[in-house]
């Protein structure tokens, strides 16, 4: 662990579940005993947002899986974060691979829904990371740093729109940075059962907080939780949760079943 707070864990629950599966797995998270130094969050889909909030425990936070640039109305099939923050979600998740890759979402779009989130006061987890091809030709740290920038990028500028004051392109201790946390999910990683070994994963985020120290802050760096996400379950977590700059983890598949994610939220210990 080397960014400030508490180790995080999130559970991306992505398009799974019905009203009975969902209501099974509240059931398993709320009798499980989960580590208090942990920061947990978990992500439904936004139909079931609702049934989440009113059953499961408050010791888990809400996150939703994705929403809009701005404020709403005619916007046929978003989701404010205003709604968002109605129903009771205090992060979003935002950049991820399959939205990315799948949906077609570029980085310009990604920072703007950043930014506006922040503004507005909800938490980002602002994911990041290179498809297989990437990484086999040794770009891995540039798409991740050119993903990162298009977050600065956006989250200076809303910085700037609230304050006064503007000193630098990337100002010290942009207010903003406290309530994000950066997921690295290697696409290759995600969904595929082939995890990051922990040196890997170790590695980029190194490189990631090294980036954030250059291009944003020194205080940002060392403050900033970079989580990593891709084929996380009970059996590899314990070794990854180690490494130092892994400061908690981003989870699919495996937070559908309950005792597994548990598994994983106390594998900081
Ligand atoms: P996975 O997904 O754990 O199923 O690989 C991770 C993610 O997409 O966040």
């Amino acid at each position: 662990m080397a960014g400030s707070g508490k180790f995080f864990v999130g559970g991306n629950w992505k398009c799974n579940g019905t009203k009975d599966s969902i209501s099974k797995l509240i059931t398993d998270l709320n009798s499980s005993t989960l580590e208090s130094d942990v920061d947990v969050v978990v992500a439904p889909p936004f139909v079931y947002i609702d049934q989440v909030k009113n059953s499961l425990s408050d010791r888990i936070e809400i996150a939703a899986q994705n929403s809009w640039t701005g404020k709403g109305g005619a916007f046929t099939g978003e989701i404010s974060v205003e709604q968002l923050k109605d129903i009771g979600c205090k992060w979003v998740v935002l950049g991820h691979s399959e939205r990315r890759h799948i949906i077609g979402e570029n980085d310009q779009f990604i920072g703007k829904k950043a930014a506006y989130a922040l503004s507005e006061g909800l938490g980002v987890i602002a994911c990041i990371g290179e498809l297989l091809e990437e990484r086999e030709a040794g770009k891995t740290s540039d798409v991740c740093f050119q993903q990162l920038k298009a977050y600065a990028g956006k989250f200076t500028r809303a910085h700037k729109h609230t304050h006064t004051y503007f000193l630098s392109p990337f100002p010290d201790a942009v207010p903003s940075w406290d309530k994000i946390v950066v997921a690295y999910e290697p696409v290759w990683a995600i969904g595929t059962g082939k995890v990051a070994t922990p040196e890997q994963a170790q590695e980029v985020h190194v490189a990631i907080r090294d980036w954030l120290s250059k291009n944003v802050s020194a205080e940002v760096a060392s403050k900033t939780r970079i989580i990593y996400g891709g084929s996380v379950n009970g059996s590899n977590c314990a070794e990854l949760a180690k490494q130092e700059d892994i400061d908690g983890f981003l989870v699919g598949g495996a937070s559908l079943k309950g005792p597994e994610f548990a598994t994983i939220i106390n594998s900081v210990t």
